[in-house]
C-alpha cells in the first residue's frame, strides 16, 4: 500500500475523487462512535499539507511552549553535533506573538534512555524579550513526558499492536536485562491506545485532502488497514510518511523505523496533544 500511494502521488497530486471527502467524513464519524469530528483539527482554514510542507510544528501548551523539530539525524549524532546544529527559530512569539522577539536562552538537559544507554539529551530554548516566556526545541526522537527514546516506544508498539503480542509478549520483545519494564511498556501502550483515535481521524483527514484515493481510505476494501484505532495509526503512519517524502526531498531515505518520529513531528505541529 505504501507504494501504491506513492505510485498514485507521482502520477499526479490530483487523486482527489469526487465525493471522496464526504465518504471520508463519514467513515470518520463512524469509527470515532461520535467522538471525534474533522472538527479535531485545530486549523480550520488552514491547509495542513501546506503547514507541514513549510516545516510548521509549533504547539503553545498553556504553561510551556515547544517546538518538535527533525534534525535527521540519530541521538547520538545529535548529542555530538550539538554546538553545530541549526535550531528553528519562529519569526514570533508563541506566547504574545511579538514579532522578532525571540532571542537564544541556552539549553536544558534531560535523560533520553535506550534499553542499554543514557543519553544527556541538551535542549534548545528561545526566550521572548517581551513576554519573557521561553520556547523549546525538542528533537523528534523524543516525546514529552517519556524517557526513552520514541524508537524504543515505537518497537513496543509495534510489538504489541501490529504483531498483536500481549504486553508481557512486548516485554521480550523490547527489553534487555528487564529494561524497559514491563510496567512501563504496560503504560506506553495504554496511553498510545487512548489517544489513537484522535490521530488516526487527523491522519485520515490529511491523506484525504492530499491522496483521496488511498486505499487506506476506504474501509471496506481489500486493501484496508487495521479498523482498531493503535492498529491503524501505526499503518496510516506509514501512509503519512509517504506523502511527506514526496513533499520533502531531504527524507527520501526514510524508511519504516522512521514514521512514528514523522507522525509525531507532524501531529505535534497539528496541535494533535499527547501521541503516548
Ligand atoms: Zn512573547
Amino acid at each position: 500500500m505504501h507504494q501504491q500511494l506513492r505510485d498514485k502521488l507521482r502520477a499526479g497530486c490530483g487523486a482527489q475523487r469526487p465525493g471522496g471527502q464526504r465518504r471520508v467524513e463519514r467513515w470518520i464519524f463512524q469509527v470515532a462512535l461520535g467522538r471525534v469530528s474533522l472538527g479535531v483539527y485545530p486549523n480550520g482554514k488552514e491547509n495542513p499539507a501546506q503547514r507541514c510542507m513549510l516545516g510548521g510544528s509549533l504547539r503553545v501548551g498553556s504553561q510551556r511552549v515547544v517546538i518538535v523539530a527533525d534534525f535527521r539525524c540519530s541521538v547520538q549524532d545529535y548529542v555530538a553535533q550539538f554546538a553545530r546544529l541549526v535550531f528553528p527559530r519562529p519569526d514570533a512569539c508563541l506566547c504574545c506573538g511579538q514579532s522578532g522577539s525571540l532571542v537564544g536562552h541556552g539549553f536544558y538537559v534531560r535523560k533520553a534512555l535506550d534499553q542499554e544507554c543514557v543519553f544527556q539529551v541538551r535542549i534548545k530554548r528561545w526566550r521572548c524579550k517581551a513576554c519573557r516566556r521561553t520556547t523549546s526545541v525538542l528533537p523528534s526522537f523524543l516525546l514529552r513526558f517519556r524517557h526513552y527514546l520514541l524508537a524504543v516506544i515505537s518497537q513496543a508498539l509495534v510489538a504489541r499492536f501490529e504483531l498483536g503480542g500481549s504486553w508481557l509478549e512486548a516485554f521480550k520483545y523490547v527489553a534487555v536485562d528487564g529494561l524497559p519494564s514491563p510496567r512501563t511498556i504496560g503504560r506506553w501502550c495504554q496511553s498510545f491506545a487512548e489517544h489513537a483515535v484522535i490521530w488516526w481521524a487527523a491522519v485520515t483527514v490529511l491523506l484525504a485532502q492530499v491522496a483521496a484515493a488511498s486505499p487506506a481510505l476506504d474501509p471496506l476494501g481489500s486493501t484496508a488497514g487495521p479498523h482498531n484505532a493503535p492498529s491503524a495509526v501505526l499503518h496510516a503512519a506509514l501512509d503519512l510518511l509517504a506523502w511527506i517524502k514526496t513533499q520533502v526531498p531531504e527524507m527520501t531515505g526514510y524508511g519504516l523505523k522512521d514514521r512514528l518520529p514523522a507522525l509525531w513531528h507532524w501531529g505535534h505541529g497539528q496541535g494533535l496533544g499527547r501521541l503516548v
